[in-house]
């Protein structure tokens, strides 16, 4: 029994369905937000899917301001700026509207901006979110608006370290949001690459948490579910944008996702991590690219599980089978099969393979692998992906 212990944490209020993103204002003030600052980023700041949500806002007369200085991958002069904006605009809560980027800026400007210390100082890492102040914590509504990181149901955000290439998850269980509002028919301009990418990433969330070790069977059965959704779902959303079944099922897989990764994530993530920082890739396709090499990797510690996993998606043929239907699934979605497609003019020398290898020991989602990962099996793994031998 001793093995038996976990804690376990489920997300916040979300309503769910096409046409929601109507009801922000009835949201706002069941929250009790008055002043907002929408967060979003600068490419879909231009897109109509902004414009009819900020009138939804006009139409109600709620006063707003906008913040769009996002990049993906966000960075600290982002939330430095974000901080200031929200401030001089006398804001009180924050709408986190876009993908992960968006999502997460948005989430560590209504964290930070009452704090007095800097926000390194709140990395996840044991107790370090007791430092922050949760009475100076702005309420955050979070919408959507790619369907893969689930940061909407999430009580952290990723920020871009830029001094040491890091990517830092910072963490606070006041950062999950007030309220979610899940609405597919925000998704349906999300440009294919995206589609895919985003859609992988929730696919690697439930992968990996399903992976983990740990006794979290609440996790599990959601990750179980997330992955057949996103297995019949996500070529769906790729070929045709305007599937709105498609994209409502892979809405709620990025959501399921994110909730299963409580339990760990594992060595998708850990190389994924340090190539995001150091090349700027996006977080999603990267996990891509890395998720063939590190199931082949992990076979010996989770093949029973896998095929108990496949027998549920309906695949046949056990692990080789779920392993078949994963590179299947990226070659449908165009997914590059190594490094060098993946990233133009790859410049990875001995020195930089050694430094991938050694930020991915001690990435915070190592752990989590089911395999214990060494520097020997980074290195391997990475080499692997260059390679493009699974
Ligand atoms: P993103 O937010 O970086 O967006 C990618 C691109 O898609 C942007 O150019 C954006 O303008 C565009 N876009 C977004 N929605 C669109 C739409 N509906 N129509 C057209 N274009 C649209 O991508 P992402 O994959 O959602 O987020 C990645 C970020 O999330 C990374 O920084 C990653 O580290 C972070 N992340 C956070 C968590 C978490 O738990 N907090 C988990 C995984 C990833």
């Amino acid at each position: 029994m001793t093995t038996l212990i976990s804690k376990w944490n489920y997300p916040t209020t979300v309503r769910f369905g096409a046409g929601r993103i109507k009801e922000l204002p009835e949201v706002l003030a069941d929250v009790g937000i008055e002043r907002p600052l929408f967060v979003t980023d600068p490419g879909l700041a231009k897109l109509p899917v902004v414009a009819s949500t900020l009138k939804i806002m006009d139409d109600a007369k709620i006063p707003y301001g906008v913040f769009s200085e996002v990049k993906p991958n966000p960075v600290e002069s982002n939330l430095t700026a974000g901080i200031e904006a929200f401030r001089k605009g006398e804001h009180d809560g924050v709408i986190a509207f876009g993908g992960g980027s968006a999502l997460d800026l948005g989430k560590l400007i209504a964290f930070q901006a009452g704090q007095q210390r800097p926000v390194w100082d709140f990395e996840d890492i044991g107790d370090w979110w007791t430092r922050a102040d949760a009475s100076a914590i702005a309420p955050i509504i979070a919408v959507p608006t790619t369907a893969g990181t689930g940061s909407e149901v999430g009580r952290a955000g990723v920020i871009t370290h830029e001094a040491t290439h890091t990517k830092k998850v910072i963490f606070h269980p006041k950062m999950l949001p007030a309220v979610v509002i899940a609405d597919p028919e925000l998704t349906t301009g999300m440009p294919p690459f995206i589609t895919a990418g985003t859609g992988m990433d929730a696919l690697a969330h439930c992968l990996e948490a399903y992976c983990a070790p740990g006794y979290h069977p609440m996790a599990d059965g959601i990750a179980v579910e997330g992955i057949r959704l996103v297995l019949e779902n996500l070529p769906k959303a790729f070929a045709n944008g305007n599937d709105l079944v498609a994209r409502a099922h892979m809405m709620s897989a990025a959501a399921m996702g994110a909730t299963a990764f409580q339990k760990g994530l594992g060595a998708i993530h850990s190389l994924s991590h340090p190539i995001g920082a150091l090349y700027d890739t996006h977080h999603g396709m990267t996990n891509a690219v890395f998720m063939p090499y590190v199931l082949a990797f992990n076979r010996e510690a989770v093949e029973d599980k896998i095929a108990r996993l496949a027998a549920y998606c309906d695949i046949k043929g056990g692990f080789d089978g779920f392993a078949k239907a994963v590179m299947d699934l990226r070659k449908e979605l165009k997914v590059p099969h190594t490094l060098p497609e993946l990233i133009k003019d790859l410049d990875m020398d001995e020195e930089r393979k050694a430094l991938i290898a050694d930020m991915a020991v001690v990435d915070p989602t190592a752990g989590g692998n089911p395999v214990k990962l060494t520097k020997e099996g980074a290195r391997a793994l990475l080499e692997k992906a260059i390679a493009g031998e699974v």
